[in-house]
Formats: C-alpha cells, sequence, structure tokens
C-alpha cells in the first residue's frame, strides 16, 4: 500500500530520485550496438541533452558487457543495464558501475540465479527493475488465470517482487507492460492498487512515430493523470531522442512539469496569410529541448490569431504582408514572413536571458 500522500517507496538511481514523491522522470533507451561505444555514448549524450533523466542500455552478450565501464565512464545520466536470460550479464552489469539493471526474473531462471543478481545488487546498493511481461510467465500463473493476461501479469509482478524482497533487496522498481493500451493500463492500475513499488510506465512496442505517440499518450497519460507512474517511457520505432521530446511534451501537457516550450498553431484555412505547419515546425524544433517553460503561438491569420498570440507568452499572427508580433499580451511590431521563426527565437532567447 502507497503512504498516507499516495506516494509509492522511493529508490534512487544514480543521482535521480524516483517515486515517494519525486518528479515524474523520462527515461529513453540507446538503439546503438553497445559494442560500438562511440555510437552508444554519442546517443547518450544527445539524450542528456534533450533532457532525458535515465539512459537503459542493453547488454546482450559479454561483449557489451565488456563495453559498458568505457561508456559509464563517459556518462553522466544514470545508466540502466538492460539484462534478460544470463544473469552474469547482470552481475557484470552492476560491477561494472550500472546504476541499476533490468531484469525480468521470469527468463532469469533458477532462483539461485536471480538470488546472484539480487546479492551483487544489495552489495552494490543499486536497485533492481523487475520487468514483466506476457511473453515469461511462469506456466503456473497462466494456468491460474486462463485466458486473463491483466492478473497473470499483475500476480507474476507481485511474486517476482515478493521473491526478491525475501532475498532482501529493499530498492525495487517494476514495470508491467503490454502491447495493448488498455491492457497496459489496466496491468499497472491493479499493481498500483496492491502494492507501493514505484512504477516505471510505458506501453511496449507502441509502434512507429504517429501510432506510436497516440498509443503511448493515451496508456502512460491516462495512468498519469490517476496519479500512477513515477517514470515513463515512450517507446518509439525512431530515434530514442524523440522518446525523450514525446515524454516532455506529455508531462508539459498533463501540467506534471512545467518544463520546455508548448508550441500551440492553428491547423489552417484558407484565411491563412503564412505557412503555419513550416513555421511551427520549424520553432518547435529548434526549441526542443529546452528548459524554459513558455507558451508559443504561430496562428494562421488575424480572425482568431491575435486572441491566441495574446493568450501566449509569445504569438504571431499572419498578416497579408507578414505576421503580427505579440510578447506577453501585447502588440509589439509588424514582421516580415521570412523574419517569424528568428523573431520568435530571439524572442525566447530574451526570455532565457542567452
Ligand atoms: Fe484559419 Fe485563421 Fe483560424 Fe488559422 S487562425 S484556422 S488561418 S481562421
Amino acid at each position: 500500500m502507497k503512504d498516507k500522500s499516495g506516494h509509492t517507496r522511493r529508490i534512487i538511481l544514480g543521482k535521480v530520485a524516483v517515486g515517494g514523491g519525486a518528479p515524474v522522470s523520462i527515461q529513453s533507451m540507446t538503439n546503438t550496438l553497445t559494442t560500438d561505444v562511440t555510437s552508444t555514448l554519442y546517443q547518450i549524450h544527445a539524450l542528456e541533452a534533450a533532457g532525458c533523466d535515465i539512459v537503459r542500455v542493453s547488454i546482450p552478450d559479454m561483449e557489451s558487457l565488456e563495453a559498458l565501464p568505457a561508456i559509464k565512464k563517459d556518462t553522466k545520466i544514470p545508466l540502466v543495464a538492460d539484462i534478460h536470460f544470463d544473469y552474469r550479464l547482470a552481475v557484470g552489469s552492476i560491477e561494472a558501475g550500472a546504476d541499476g539493471v533490468r531484469i525480468n526474473p521470469g527468463n532469469i531462471g533458477s532462483r539461485q540465479k536471480v538470488g546472484e543478481v539480487a546479492r551483487a545488487a544489495i552489495e552494490h546498493d543499486i536497485p533492481i527493475r523487475v520487468g514483466v511481461n506476457l511473453g515469461s510467465i511462469r506456466r503456473g500463473i497462466l494456468e491460474r488465470f486462463p485466458g486473463d493476461h491483466v492478473s497473470a501479469l499483475v500476480e507474476s509482478a507481485r511474486e517476482h517482487v515478493e521473491m526478491l524482497e525475501d532475498m532482501g533487496v529493499e530498492a525495487i522498481k517494476v514495470s508491467l507492460k503490454s502491447s495493448d493500451v488498455l491492457e497496459t493500463i489496466e496491468i499497472n492500475r491493479r499493481f498500483a492498487a496492491i502494492s507501493d513499488r514505484p512504477l516505471h510506465i510505458g506501453v511496449t512496442e507502441a509502434g512507429t512515430l504517429f501510432s506510436g505517440l497516440i498509443r503511448s499518450s493515451v496508456g502512460i497519460g491516462t495512468l498519469l493523470l490517476e496519479g500512477i507512474g513515477d517514470t515513463i517511457r515512450i517507446s518509439l520505432s525512431d530515434d530514442p531522442v524523440k522518446e525523450v521530446y514525446a515524454g516532455q511534451c506529455l508531462l508539459e501537457s498533463l501540467n506534471i512539469r512545467k518544463q520546455g516550450v508548448r508550441v500551440i498553431a492553428c491547423p489552417t484555412c484558407a484565411r491563412a496569410q503564412i505557412d503555419v505547419p513550416k513555421i511551427a515546425a520549424e520553432i518547435e524544433e529548434a526549441l526542443a529541448g529546452e528548459k524554459i517553460h513558455l507558451k508559443v503561438a504561430v496562428m494562421g491569420c488575424i480572425v482568431n490569431g491575435p486572441g491566441e498570440a495574446r493568450d501566449a507568452d509569445i504569438g504571431i499572427a499572419g498578416i497579408s504582408d507578414g505576421s503580427q508580433l505579440f510578447v506577453h499580451g501585447k502588440f509589439t511590431r509588424r514582421i516580415k514572413t521570412e523574419e517569424v521563426v528568428s523573431t520568435v527565437l530571439d524572442e525566447v532567447r530574451r526570455e532565457t536571458g542567452r
């Protein structure tokens, strides 16, 4: 059960607190070959610059494990080693300095092997993330809940957590994942109702950029609005940096994190005097990862434009020979169309004092 304020227990990953009322953190995962240290580090640094809080790296084999110390040495954000099947890779990653390990006890094998991972995690004082998915649930549990994936996943997670607790592990985080959005929502609701362990939430194999964003936003967003979820990952079959931008956008949209620039733009119509999609996309791309919390409005004409533009921190509304610029609700000046993007970026820089 959660504490009186509804908080889960807190764990610490490197310098980042997860759970216990800590800000919801954003995670992503590298998709480079871990053995390619240069590319992996390049991606980790890009993720960090984009605002990622925790990064996960797969350790699928001994060669990847051998690369881990060099990666860890040049990484500032918490690094979680993602392990399947081989407990020795988990133990090795812990000894190599990983800030956390993600295992699925269901595919690690015997209790004794999981015990080895638990012993190493306790010795190095790092958390274990228990990842549960349908593919690795014990046959006995599946037989107890025939056709009921939700109950089977929740019971599997509960069992794994109990086993680690019996082994003396205190710092445990749990992820229960399904590629089905509604199932993801339900399993996390059910688990959150019976456990105070911090939850990593996400929709697994969410899909390509377009569908993945929608499915993740519905799944993760619903849970966050119910107060469930301590750390998130928006899984996309795309550049992981986009996962981080998407995570920021989601947290900002839900008013969970007041950070980042929200670009609003009209859908355009026959009245549009400027190329709203192009201008909005250029501004959004240039300001992705920006820490300051601002609203920028890009509106196509003066029918609805000035109202929305005035309501934003920085707003533009298209007119026949350019745009009107509004700053903090006040009409400031007219600008030429070709100056719109640079002017908005200058205004944002002025806000940030840069
Ligand atoms: Fe159309 Fe103007 Fe509204 Fe944009 S702001 S949708 S251009 S009426």
